[in-house]
Formats: structure tokens, C-alpha cells, sequence
């Protein structure tokens, strides 16, 4: 067995009705928050903002809102945040929503503490490659989605539109110092998101399964991770009221997070963010869904290993196929998922992307996103890049 580290310090309150214990917990010690909401309205439509600004003021933190964080959230957010964290003198920043907000909370947090722009603490691309060498105030996450596993992993996912990178930055002091995941707060998210946001989970365990990186932790939730999802998602989708499929959604997708804290996604998500760059109107997770059959059936003509597994997490009975077909499997439970989720109808041409789009796009997964592809289980360049783009769009 191959050596590893393993370092997963979020402290997680997990279960149906959990946000309640935010104004009880030991584990809030702060008296002034900056909470980090979505532009949309959506978490002031539905009260929560209130419930979590009351939940805190019971216990006497005074509560900043900051709400200007949009789907696929920017530079500009992050600075204005910090900067408004850093007048007020905010000892902590809570992100409430989904992983947009998230995000942008971990990223204020780090910015708040550290001089410069945010750009200058991105590892690729464009990107300064500077360290946050006063670390981050602490954070704290409470998730609304069941997608990107942020409430338990140090990522967070920004876009600069200037140079239209779309790049994820994460640093030890970026793991969230507590997490609330409440399934009740995921029985409103409407049968779309749940979908996009359930897939994007799956994408996380699946890559995270396959990189080269991966360690025995990361292997055993990334397993189990697929296979909660693989049954529950259909059902979270059909019957968004159903406290069981969202409460094993939200621990597939905590459980994700982990994986991603101690393996890593492979290029898979280098791709899709070069789409959601371009254009970004595409949801994260539907991207990566109308990526997902050309990509995976690429790699795994090339690679199969640790695809059979895969499968079997997913319900495929492999025993009954020829070796040279059981990695394939887990395409066609793949595409089972896909179509029970109701996502089948998803096309690059619906978002108005382009063939002649596709060199662009590889040469921006592979620079912007370059990590990605030093953890993949094969080699990648501009070719193949371009063939895998060319092959999920026929
Ligand atoms: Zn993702």
C-alpha cells in the first residue's frame, strides 16, 4: 500500500432539524459574523436568512449579511466581502446556501486576513501562486444542496472574468471549522438542481475513486458515497419532500467532500469548468453530466482499472460479463443515472455551445485547471482533450 496523509478537520453536526443547534452549540465561540447569502433572494424568500440571523442573535452575535454572491460566483464578490469583513472587524464568516456561497465565504475568509487581491493566491493559470500566509478566519458552512461537498473539503471554485478562468483555490485554513448539514434545509431545492447538484456529488466520488491520488479513506466513502447515490438520487429527484432521500443525499455529498479532501477530482471537472467559464449560464453539474459518457468511456478504453468497481457500487452485476467489458459497466449505470435523474435531454447545443468552441476550450481545461490532469489515470494533452469535447458532442 502506497503512503499517505489524511487531514479532514471540519467538525460536522449532521441530521434532519440540526440548524437549530446553532444557536446552542459550543462550538460557535464568535460574537461578530459576516453571513455570506446567494444574490438571488431565494434564502430570504423562504425565511431562512431570518431563522439563521435570529438563530445567532440568541446568543448574542451580532450578524452582517452579505448577499451579492451569483451561481457562479466572481472575484469582484470576494474582494468587496473582505473587504467589508475586515472594516467591520468580523471574527467569523458564515456561508449559507449552496456551494456558491460556500465558497465565497472560505474565500472572504482567507482575503479578509491577507493583503492583495484574491487573484494573486491562485495556484494556476493566471493566478499569483502567493500563499495566505496570515491564514483565514475561521468558517462555518451551512449547506442548502446536496452537490459540491464544500461543507467538507477546503475548495473553494471562483471565476475571473477577466481572463475567463474559472479555478478552484484551497488551503488547510479554507476546510469550513464547522459545518451544519440539515436535510430539511435541501427539501425546497427544486427537482433540477437536485439533480445537477446530486450529479456533481457522484462526479466528486467517481474522480476521486480514479485519481491517482487516491488513499484507502478516500476510497471507502467515495464507494459508498456512489452507491447512496446511485439509489437515492432518482428518488430525491421524484419526491423532493422525502426527508430519507435527501438525508442520504446530504451525507453521499459530505461524504464526497471528504473524498475530495483526501483524493482529489480528476481532469473530468478541468473540462467542465473551461464550459462554465464560457458560458456561465450551464450549471456546474450539468456540465459535467454532458461531459460525463464521452469522458468516462474515453478513459476507461484507455485505462479500465477501478471502473468495475465503480459499477458494482451502482448495482450493475459485473459477474455476468466477459472481462473486457466489466469496467464498461459503470458507463451504462452511468447512463441509467442520468436518464432516472432526468437529465437525458441535456446538450451542449441547448446552451448555444459550439464545435468550434471545442480548441478553446481544451487549451483553457488544460491551463486554468491544470492540476486536475496531473492526478488523471491517463495522459492528456490538447488532442485528446479536444477528442473527448468532440466526442460528447456528437
Ligand atoms: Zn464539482
Amino acid at each position: 500500500m502506497d503512503s499517505f496523509t489524511y487531514y479532514m478537520p471540519s467538525r460536522l453536526i449532521f441530521g434532519a432539524g440540526k440548524l437549530d443547534e446553532l444557536a446552542t452549540t459550543p462550538w460557535f465561540p464568535w460574537k461578530k459574523a459576516l453571513l455570506v447569502i446567494g444574490a438571488g433572494g431565494a434564502m430570504r424568500r423562504t425565511g431562512l436568512v431570518d431563522r439563521v440571523v435570529n438563530l445567532l442573535s440568541s446568543r448574542g452575535v451580532e450578524v452582517i449579511v452579505y448577499d451579492k454572491i451569483r451561481p457562479n460566483p466572481e472575484v469582484e464578490q470576494v474582494e468587496e466581502g473582505a473587504r467589508i469583513a475586515r472594516e467591520l472587524g468580523c471574527e467569523v464568516v458564515v456561508g449559507l446556501g449552496g456551494g456558491s456561497s460556500i465558497d465565497s465565504a472560505k474565500s472572504i475568509a482567507m482575503l479578509a486576513r491577507n493583503p492583495g487581491h484574491y487573484w494573486d493566491y491562485i495556484a494556476t493559470g493566471t493566478g499569483g501562486k502567493k500563499k495566505p500566509l496570515n491564514g483565514a478566519l475561521p468558517i462555518v458552512a451551512i449547506t442548502t444542496t446536496a452537490g459540491t461537498g464544500t461543507e467538507a473539503d477546503p475548495w473553494s471554485v471562483q471565476t475571473n472574468p477577466a481572463t475567463k478562468e474559472k479555478i478552484g483555490w484551497g488551503e488547510d485554513c479554507a476546510f469550513p471549522t464547522l459545518s451544519i448539514i440539515d436535510p430539511e434545509l435541501m427539501v425546497s431545492l427544486p427537482p433540477k438542481q437536485t439533480a445537477y447538484t446530486g450529479m456533481d456529488a457522484l462526479f466528486h466520488s467517481v474522480e476521486g475513486y480514479l485519481a491517482t491520488c487516491h488513499q484507502p479513506g478516500s476510497d471507502l466513502y467515495a464507494l459508498d458515497a456512489v452507491s447512496r447515490i446511485a439509489k437515492w438520487l432518482p428518488v430525491a429527484v421524484k419526491d423532493g419532500g422525502n426527508i430519507e432521500a435527501r438525508s442520504q443525499m446530504a451525507w453521499a455529498n459530505t461524504e464526497a467532500g471528504i473524498v475530495e479532501s483526501l483524493s482529489a477530482c480528476i481532469s473530468h471537472h478541468s473540462l467542465e469548468h473551461a464550459i462554465s467559464a464560457f458560458y456561465p449560464e450551464v450549471a456546474h453539474g450539468c456540465g459535467l453530466t454532458m461531459l460525463s459518457v464521452a469522458y468516462f468511456t474515453d478513459v476507461a478504453e484507455r485505462n479500465p482499472a477501478r471502473f468495475e468497481d465503480l459499477a458494482r457500487a451502482m448495482g450493475e452485476d459485473t459477474s455476468v460479463l466477459p472481462a473486457e467489458q466489466k469496467p464498461f459497466a459503470f458507463i451504462t449505470a452511468l447512463k441509467k443515472l442520468i436518464a432516472a435523474a432526468g437529465l437525458e435531454d441535456e446538450k451542449f447545443s441547448k446552451y448555444g455551445i459550439k464545435k468550434s468552441d471545442i480548441p478553446a476550450l481544451a487549451h483553457n481545461a488544460l491551463t486554468a485547471m491544470s492540476g486536475g490532469f496531473k492526478v488523471t489515470p491517463v495522459k492528456q494533452e490538447q488532442a485528446d482533450v479536444e477528442r473527448i469535447f468532440a466526442r460528447a458532442y456528437s
